[in-house]
C-alpha cells in the first residue's frame, strides 16, 4: 500500500503544524511520499510565504536585490528551524536562496523557493531524503507538464521507502524553474501519486473535506463524503479552490482516488473523490455549489442566426485574434452569449472586441454585462430529477435577484447562472438554502 500525502500551506505554516504532520505520518506507514507547499497563513491577516516571494521578485526586478519581503521569508523559516530544533544551517540556506533569486531574476524561480525550503526543512525534520522537483518534474516550453515527468519521478523514488518532494514547481528542458498556477502543489501531489502508482492520494488541508459550498460565504456548510472526478472538476474549476482544478487529471488517468483530509482534525473522514465507475450518486440531486466573480457576458441576437453558416466561427476569430479564452458559450436558436473572465478585457480591449464582433457578424442586438458572477450548481443526481432548474430559479427569484445568463452543460451535471457581482453572496446563500436546508 502506498499513500502519497500532500500538505498545504496552512498545514506547513509553522513548526507546531509541521509537528502535527509528523504525527499524521507516524500513524500510517503507508504514507510514504510527502509533497509539501510553502508555509501559508498562520492567522487571518498573515501573508503566505509564496506572496512574500512574489514581492521579493518585484524587489529584485526594480532594485537588483532582495528587500524587506525576503527578510520576512527568512524570519518565517528561521522560526520554523528553531521550533523544530533542526540542525541544518538555515541562515546559509536562506542566503544562498537570496543570491539565486537575484541571479535568476524570475518570478517563477523566486516563488518556487518557498516549496524548496519547506521541502528541505521537512525532510530534515522527518529524517528522510529530499527530492528537488527541479530534477524530476519537467515542464514543456509553453509551461505545461511534460509527460516524461512520470518516468523521472518513478525512477527517482525507486527503492526509496520514504521521501519529501517539493510541490508547485519543476523545470523546463533548459533547466529553468517553472511553476504551476497558484495552488499548484495539489498538481505536484497528483503527479507523484500517479508516478508511484499510489493506492490513494491524500490531500491534507485545513477543512474536513469538500463542503457543499464555500465556507467563507455560507457558515458551516454540509460536508460532502464522496464526489466523482467529474463533479470535482466542475466545482474546483468554478472556484471551490480546496483542490487545484488541474490536480484531477494525473490521478484520473490512473484511477487513483483522492482523499481530502484535515491536518487539524485527522480523525475526520474527509471527502473521497472517485472515478465515476466506482461512485454511487447519493439521494440528494445537488452535490455542491461553487462560484466566482468578475466575468463579462457578451450577448448577441440575430434573426436566423441558426441558418447563418460560420456565425460563431467569426465571433471566435475575433477572440482568437486577441488571444482571449471564453468560459461558456450558451446559445439559443437566434441568440448566443460569450462568457469571458473580465481580466482579459481590460485596458479598452472590451470596446475593441465589441466593435470587431459587430463588424464581423452584424448582430441585431448586442448587450454587454460586466461585473457578472457565475454560480455553478453541480451534481450527477440532477439529470435524473425533474424540476431542479425550476427550484433553482424560484429560489433566486425569491431573493429578488436578476439572472443575467443561464447555461446547462449537455452532461446535465451542472447548471450555471450568471448574476451581478454584488448579488453573488446573497444568491449563493439562497441556492444553498434551497438544496441543502429543505
Ligand atoms: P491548502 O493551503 O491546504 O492547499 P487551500 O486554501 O488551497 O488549502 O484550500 C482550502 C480552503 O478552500 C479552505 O480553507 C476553504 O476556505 C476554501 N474553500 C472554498 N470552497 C470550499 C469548499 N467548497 N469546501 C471546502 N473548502 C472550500
Ligand atoms: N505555495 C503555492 C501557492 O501559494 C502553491 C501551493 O500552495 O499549492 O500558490
Ligand atoms: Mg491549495
Amino acid at each position: 500500500m502506498i499513500k502519497v500525502c500532500k500538505f498545504g500551506g496552512t498545514s506547513m505554516a509553522d513548526g507546531v503544524n509541521m509537528a502535527r504532520i509528523r504525527s499524521i505520518l507516524d500513524r500510517d506507514p503507508a504514507r510514504r511520499y510527502i509533497v509539501v507547499s510553502a508555509p501559508g497563513k498562520r492567522y487571518s491577516g498573515d501573508t503566505k510565504v509564496t506572496d512574500l516571494l512574489y514581492e521579493t521578485a518585484r524587489d529584485v526586478k526594480e532594485r537588483g536585490h532582495v528587500g524587506d519581503a525576503y527578510a520576512k521569508v527568512c524570519e518565517r523559516f528561521q522560526s520554523i528551524a528553531h521550533e523544530l530544533g533542526l540542525t541544518l544551517d538555515a541562515d546559509a540556506l536562506l542566503s544562498e536562496c537570496a543570491r539565486d533569486i537575484e541571479r535568476e531574476n524570475s518570478a517563477e524561480f523566486a516563488a518556487s523557493r518557498g516549496e524548496y525550503l519547506a521541502g528541505r526543512f521537512m525532510a530534515e525534520y522527518l529524517g528522510v531524503p529530499f527530492l528537488d522537483a527541479r530534477d524530476i518534474v519537467r515542464f514543456t516550453a509553453n509551461g505545461r507538464l511534460d509527460a516524461c515527468t512520470y518516468g523521472l519521478v518513478r525512477e527517482a523514488l525507486k527503492g526509496i521507502p520514504k521521501a519529501v518532494v517539493a510541490g508547485f514547481y519543476g523545470a523546463d528542458g533548459e533547466g529553468n524553474i517553472r511553476t504551476f498556477t497558484r495552488g499548484g502543489s495539489d498538481v505536484s501531489g497528483a503527479v507523484v501519486a500517479r508516478a508511484v502508482h499510489a493506492d490513494v492520494y491524500e490531500n491534507w488541508t485545513d477543512v474536513s473535506g469538500f463542503l457543499a459550498c464555500d465556507p467563507r460565504i455560507v457558515p458551516s456548510p454540509a460536508g460532502i463524503s464522496a464526489l466523482s472526478y467529474k463533479e470535482l472538476r466542475e466545482l474546483s474549476y468554478m472556484g471551490a479552490n480546496v483542490l487545484h482544478s488541474e490536480a484531477i487529471f494525473p490521478v484520473r488517468e490512473a484511477d487513483i482516488p483522492i482523499r481530502i483530509k484535515n491536518t487539524f482534525r485527522p480523525d475526520d473522514e474527509g471527502t473521497v473523490i472517485l472515478p465515476s465507475s466506482r461512485y454511487r450518486p447519493r439521494a440528494r440531486p445537488v452535490t455542491g455549489i461553487a462560484g466566482m466573480k468578475n466575468f463579462t457576458v457578451i450577448f448577441l441576437e440575430k434573426s436566423l442566426m441558426n441558418a447563418e453558416i460560420g456565425f460563431a466561427y467569426r465571433v471566435l476569430e475575433v477572440l482568437l485574434r486577441h488571444n482571449i479564452s471564453f468560459e461558456h458559450m450558451p446559445s439559443g436558436i437566434d441568440t448566443m452569449s460569450f462568457v469571458i473572465e473580465s481580466g482579459q478585457l481590460e485596458g479598452g480591449l472590451l470596446d475593441t472586441v465589441c466593435e470587431e464582433i459587430r463588424a464581423a457578424v452584424a448582430p441585431d442586438r448586442m448587450n454587454v454585462f460586466s461585473d457578472v458572477a457565475l454560480i455553478a450548481v453541480v451534481g450527477h443526481g440532477m439529470s435524473r430529477n425533474v424540476g431542479i432548474a425550476a427550484r433553482l430559479f424560484a429560489a433566486i427569484a425569491r431573493t429578488g435577484v436578476n439572472v443575467r445568463m443561464i447555461d446547462q452543460g449537455s452532461s446535465e451535471l451542472n447548471i450555471i447562472v450568471g448574476v451581478d457581482n454584488e448579488n453573488y453572496e446573497r444568491t449563493m446563500r439562497a441556492v444553498y438554502e434551497e438544496f441543502f436546508k429543505n
